[in-house]
């Protein structure tokens, strides 16, 4: 838990949001401003800054997080349309919260990358 995060403060209860998957290990919300009809984050419980700072002792969480956008995008009717996952890294990456989540982004025909 990092006090100054946002994503450790959502993950903890203490921030509120649209929370659509939990278990040990990670938790899942819905984006406060969605770039597609379905946009959720899936985040590790554990704050991790920037995907710079994973290693191999990650491999298993990180195999987790992606298995978990899958049944979720699943669960939503997304595996045949499909859908994209997203993970930014730094500024230049366009990160702008610094606790690593996975962007699941779906409902709309996706185009380039930005
Ligand atoms: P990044 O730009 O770091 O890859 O993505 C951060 C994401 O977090 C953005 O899509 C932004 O809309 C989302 N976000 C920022 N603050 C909040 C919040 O308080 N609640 C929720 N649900 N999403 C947030
Ligand atoms: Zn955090």
């Amino acid at each position: 838990m990092n006090q100054d995060c946002l994503f450790c403060k959502i993950s903890n209860g203490d921030i509120p949001s649209d929370r659509i998957y939990e278990d040990d290990r990670v938790i899942a919300f819905r984006d406060i401003n969605p770039q597609a009809p379905f946009h959720a984050q899936v985040i590790p419980r554990e704050h991790i800054a920037t995907i710079n700072d994973l290693t191999t002792d990650n491999s298993d969480l990180l195999a987790h997080m992606i298995l978990t956008a899958k049944t979720l995008a699943s669960d939503n009717d997304f595996s045949e349309p499909g859908y994209r996952l997203i993970m930014n890294c730094n500024e230049q990456g366009g990160q702008t919260v610094y606790h690593i989540h996975l962007h699941i982004l779906a409902g709309r025909q996706l185009r380039g990358l930005g």
